[in-house]
């Protein structure tokens, strides 16, 4: 897909055209201009001429089809992934990424080993998206219901993008999904945090935390140099003050690392005094550097954070058959060189 032109072809339209091209693309999932019909022969055929709605992309499906991944090839030949869970009562998931790999670098990530190629545009943030919108649409009866963005790279390295691609998200007369069914995560960019505080959205926030003292978060995760607990804490605090939204803390099991008696009081010290907060422990999906935690260890460690008191969820496991699971996005054909 290539909508790098839209803007400058329809610059002399009246603005509600924009609005009827949004609304074809991805309202009405059309997968050729000739089917936007409330646009005039003329128009149609400039987009048909610049802007493909072709969206190049390789498919895996899990074998009880609950989970999709798309390897999706830009038009700069760079490839990134996005991962679409089918839970059960009709909610349907989608896992979208912002970056072409990370700059952040966690050491547990298997995006973050790949390294940073570059910062998705708009379009190319929606067109995961929209694959897996006419992907449902083709199959018939079901429709993405919650967006995450959870897959490569850091939302809040690329704010406005991921900004403008959640206005987009939430429309109604474009994709139509409620903004208390987006997620952004973010590894704690503060920056981002503060922004994110002072936009007027419903849009759910997740913090990557998954250490509870500097000194084993700068271990897993070195971006902590640069952004320690204490101002993440901080920044978050007033995050849910001015929009009194709860938050999530994420904390990925690592054996051995951070699934300790003492991490589990370190969490409780952090966050007895904090409402509105969650805390989501993740089982760590392997991709080279650690192990996860027993089941026994992840189920003693929850125990001690609920019996002080704490809001303790766990994320359900998804995908790791077809390597579409948390942290393993990283186009592992090998084909994004710099
Ligand atoms: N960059 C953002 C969002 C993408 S990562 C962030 O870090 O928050 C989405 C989530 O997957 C984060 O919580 C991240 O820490 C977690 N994650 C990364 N690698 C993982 C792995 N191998 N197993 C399980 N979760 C992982
Ligand atoms: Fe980047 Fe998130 Fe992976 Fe860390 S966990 S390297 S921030 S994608």
């Amino acid at each position: 897909m290539d909508l790098a032109e839209l803007e400058d072809i329809l610059k002399d339209e009246k603005s509600f055209r924009k609005k009827q091209v949004m609304h074809a693309i991805f309202h009405e999932l059309i997968g050729d201009w000739g089917e936007a019909t409330a646009l005039s022969k003329d128009i149609r055929e400039k987009l048909k001429a610049k802007c493909s709605l072709d969206i190049n992309a390789e498919l895996f499906e899990s074998a009880d089809k609950n989970t999709a991944k798309a390897l999706i090839t830009l038009k700069d030949g760079k490839k990134i992934e996005t991962v679409l869970m089918l839970h059960t009562g009709n909610r349907s998931t989608v896992c979208i990424s912002s970056q072409v790999g990370c700059p952040v670098g966690c050491l547990f990530c298997a995006t973050g080993k790949m390294g940073f190629y570059r910062n998705l545009t708009v379009y190319e943030i929606l067109e995961q998206l929209l694959f897996f919108a006419r992907y449902l649409k083709n199959k018939g009866d079901r429709k993405i219901t919650n967006v995450v963005f959870m897959g490569m790279g850091e939302p809040f390295l690329n704010y406005d993008n991921a900004l403008s691609a959640i206005k987009i998200i939430n429309d109604g007369q474009c994709f139509n999904i409620g903004s208390r069914k987006i997620s952004v995560s973010t590894s704690g960019i503060i920056e981002g945090i503060k922004r994110f505080s002072e936009e007027d959205l419903q849009v759910n926030l997740s913090i990557s935390l998954h250490a509870p003292s500097n000194a084993l978060r700068s271990q897993i995760m070195p971006i902590n140099k640069q952004y320690g607990i204490g101002e993440i804490l901080s920044a978050v605090d007033d995050y849910i003050n001015k929009t009194s939204r709860k938050v999530m803390y994420e904390y990925v099991m690592l054996k051995d690392i951070n699934d300790t008696v003492e991490c589990a009081e370190g969490l409780v010290k952090l966050f007895k005094k904090r409402p509105l907060v969650m805390l989501n422990l993740i089982i760590y999906n392997p991709t080279g550097n650690f192990e996860p935690s027993s089941r026994e260890t992840v189920k003693q460690f929850k125990e001690l954070l609920e019996k002080n008191g704490l809001f303790v969820t766990q994320r359900y496991e998804f995908g790791q058959a077809i390597n579409a699971a948390c942290g393993q996005l990283a186009s592992r054909d090998g084909k994004n060189s710099a």
